[in-house]
């Protein structure tokens, strides 16, 4: 049986809307780049709202930010959890940004209501009863991969969403787990153009999740942008220092809006038409 989720069942990319529905539609896929960016942890209405009216600025078309929080340690902030859902829509009305957000129950299913698209985090990966339930809901998912799966077993976590009904699916290449402790994980890059030969579901980069490193997210995002990425996953915090969550790998508004305009300028340079149409691509 060819699976839902192999590229000859679907010759096409498959392209995945996003929003519309009370903010903006964004369409991932197809050989555009979409710039996502947000905090690890919701923490505040004053920090989410801030953010994304400052990441919106710098041309960020999605919102993210962790309501429910899967920590290492028992003891580390949790999330604002329903309350941090709350705010999300919240930062959504006041600035039209779609946002997206990890589930880590499916008994948390009926407060996603009004999130535009799912996030299922590396660590949930093989949630498998997870992913059947999100494949019946029909929403957006962003499935990351695990911290230690190949590129096949995302695959087939991404089956069990199509095999239920659900063929919204995008994929992020977070960093892997490997031998090398330097930094955070290994962003696994080759990830990109392998997936887009297995798969016709878009595929973006985290390269905060797989730095760890504020000062290597800028390095590994224009590579993301180089390499053909679908879109780009990217932390950002108004104050890094005191980020409840993941800080050190957290980029200001700042350096973020730096960013975005080389991330713009490598895009174009790697497009077939070396950069004639540049403006259409982001
Ligand atoms: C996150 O996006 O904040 C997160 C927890 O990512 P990952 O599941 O890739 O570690
Ligand atoms: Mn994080």
């Amino acid at each position: 049986m060819i699976k839902r989720t192999n590229r000859l069942s679907h010759p096409e990319d498959t392209v995945v809307r996003v929003g519309g529905d009370g903010c903006e539609a964004v369409d991932i896929g197809g050989g555009s780049l979409v710039v996502i960016a947000g905090p690890c942890s919701v923490e505040s209405e004053e920090q989410i709202v801030g953010i994304a009216r400052q990441a919106a600025a710098a041309g960020a078309v999605m919102l993210r930010g962790g309501a429910f929080k899967p920590r290492t340690s028992p003891y580390e902030f949790q999330g604002m959890k329903a309350d941090g859902i709350e705010l999300l829509l919240k930062a959504k009305a006041a600035t039209g940004l779609p946002i997206v957000t990890e589930i880590m129950s499916e008994n948390h299913l009926p407060l996603f209501e009004n999130v535009d698209m799912i996030q299922v985090g590396a660590r949930n990966m093989q949630n498998f009863e997870l992913l059947k339930a999100l494949g019946r809901t029909g929403k957006p998912i962003l499935l990351k991969r695990g911290l230690a799966n190949t590129l096949k077993e995302l695959l087939m976590s991404a089956e069990y969403i199509m095999a239920g009904g659900n063929d919204r699916i995008v994929l992020c290449e977070r960093g892997i787990r490997t031998f090398e402790p330097y930094t955070r994980n290994t962003l696994d890059l080759s990830a990109v153009p392998a997936l887009h030969e297995l798969t016709h579901l878009p595929v973006i980069v985290d390269p905060s999740h797989a730095t760890g490193r504020a000062d290597f997210v800028e390095p590994m995002a224009l590579a993301a942008a180089a390499c053909g990425a679908d879109g780009i996953m990217i932390e950002v915090h108004n104050d890094p220092a005191h980020a409840l969550s993941d800080g050190p790998q957290s980029v200001t508004p700042a350096q973020f809006s730096r960013l975005m305009q080389k991330i713009r300028a490598v895009r174009a340079a790697a497009a077939d038409d070396g950069g004639a149409e540049a403006g259409a691509l982001l």
